[in-house]
Formats: C-alpha cells, sequence, structure tokens
C-alpha cells in the first residue's frame, strides 16, 4: 500500500482520484489548498508520502510554487502534475520545477493509473528483485548509482534520485559512448517534443553532474557534445 497525497481544489476531480486510487489499494490524502500542500509537503521527515499528484491552479499557492518548495525542502517525492492547460510552457515549468510527470486535463482515468504505478515502482525497496531493464547498479570510481533504489551513494552520502534524473541517465547509458541529441532526450525522457524550448536537460544534467562527478567543473562521465547534446562515458 502507498500514501499518495492529491493535491487539487476541484471537489469531484477530488472524489474520484480517491476513489479510483484507494480501489487499487492506496492510502489517500485530499488537500486542496497550495499554501496547505506546500506546509504538509515541507516537512518529508515527519510525514512521509511516496507521491503527489498536484494540480497547479490552486488557491493559496500555485502548484507550480508547491512543487518548488517541496524540491527546495529536500522533498524528493515523485510529482505528477495535472494542468487544465494544455500549455507546453506550463507543463515545461512544472518540470523544471521538479515535477516527474504531468498529464493535462480533462485526463483519461487509464492513464492516469498507468503513470502513478510507475512513479510508485520506485519506491518499492523491499529488495524482491532487480529493476525492470538495464543494470542495477554503476559503479564510477567511489561513487555507486543503485537504479532499483533510486539513489547515489558516495563518500559524501547518500542521494535519493528523482524518477526522472535516473531516466536521463538510464538513456544517455543506453547509449554508451555515444552522443544524444538534447531533442531525443527531451522526447524520450520527458515525453516532450523534441524542438521545445527549454533547459530542463542541461539543468538536470548539471544535477547528475554533482552527484556523479569527482569535479562537477570537469566532467568525465557526463561529457557535452557542443551543439548537439551529450555523452555518457563510464
Ligand atoms: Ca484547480
Amino acid at each position: 500500500m502507498s500514501r499518495i497525497v492529491v493535491v487539487e481544489d476541484e471537489a469531484n476531480i477530488a472524489d474520484g482520484l480517491t476513489f479510483n486510487l484507494e480501489a487499487e489499494g492506496h492510502e489517500v490524502e485530499v488537500i486542496a489548498d497550495g499554501g496547505e500542500a506546500a506546509e504538509r509537503l515541507g516537512a518529508p521527515d515527519r510525514q512521509p508520502c511516496d507521491l503527489v499528484i498536484l494540480d497547479l491552479m490552486l488557491p493559496g499557492l500555485s502548484g507550480h510554487e508547491v512543487a518548488r518548495r517541496a524540491r527546495a525542502a529536500g522533498n524528493y517525492v515523485p510529482i505528477l502534475i495535472l494542468t487544465a492547460k494544455d500549455d507546453p510552457d506550463d507543463i515545461v515549468r512544472g518540470i523544471e520545477e521538479g515535477a516527474d510527470d504531468y498529464l493535462t486535463k480533462p485526463f483519461k482515468l487509464d492513464e492516469l493509473l498507468v503513470r502513478t504505478r510507475s512513479l510508485l515502482r520506485r519506491r518499492r525497496w523491499d529488495g524482491a528483485g532487480p529493476a525492470d531493464d538495464g543494470e542495477t547498479e554503476l559503479q564510477l570510481g567511489d561513487v555507486c548509482v543503485r537504479f532499483d533504489r533510486f539513489e547515489v551513494e558516495s563518500p559524501k552520502g547518500v542521494q535519493p534520485l528523482t524518477p526522472r534524473e535516473v531516466g536521463l541517465l538510464r538513456a544517455l547509458l543506453d547509449r554508451e559512448g555515444h552522443a544524444v541529441s538534447r531533442g531525443e532526450l527531451l522526447e524520450s525522457v520527458w515525453g516532450l517534443h523534441p524542438e521545445t524550448r527549454t533547459r530542463v536537460v542541461d539543468s538536470f544534467i548539471v544535477r547528475l553532474r554533482r552527484y556523479l562527478e569527482p569535479n562537477p567543473a570537469r566532467p568525465r562521465h557526463i561529457v557535452s557534445v557542443r551543439g548537439h547534446g551529450y555523452k555518457f562515458v563510464r
């Protein structure tokens, strides 16, 4: 059973989500106000949860601000944003602020449940088996990425990874030694159109380098390919 926080001010949507997520065996907590959600998600140690479904248009604080504050507080719970506007800028902004996935309203319930399951997979840390695809560990010097646990372990400590960070690293690793373009990464990791104007790939690369590189200013493993994209080298 997972604990899911639904941040949604439209009662009929919140009720529908609650009903269906509970039917899948989850525990659901609904918050209808942005300020309250930011407070709740800003204290991950006190009240942990496994997934946040976050509407963007909220009273109090916007969903954008809620996501930003949760990440700033060190809360790396997966966040799925729901946006009424089918506006690429809105989606991109949500992803840049730390959301892991998005759905535009009106959404199909089936699709929401599929996305929910995939975001919750990272929370199954019971050691029941390897991850679905590829290697479960990547050792780079004294840094170890544990894909099945969504963690990087280094002499600095353990750093949790978001599903998108793992997705990006895997996308580069799958093509080890070859340059992968920003457009391909936007499409395969974020499901965005390859020509979407955003710095999201680059900002995630900065994060991965901080976790993996002995000297992030002089990357050895995640190498820039000028005017194109990035390349992973072991
Ligand atoms: Ca709303």
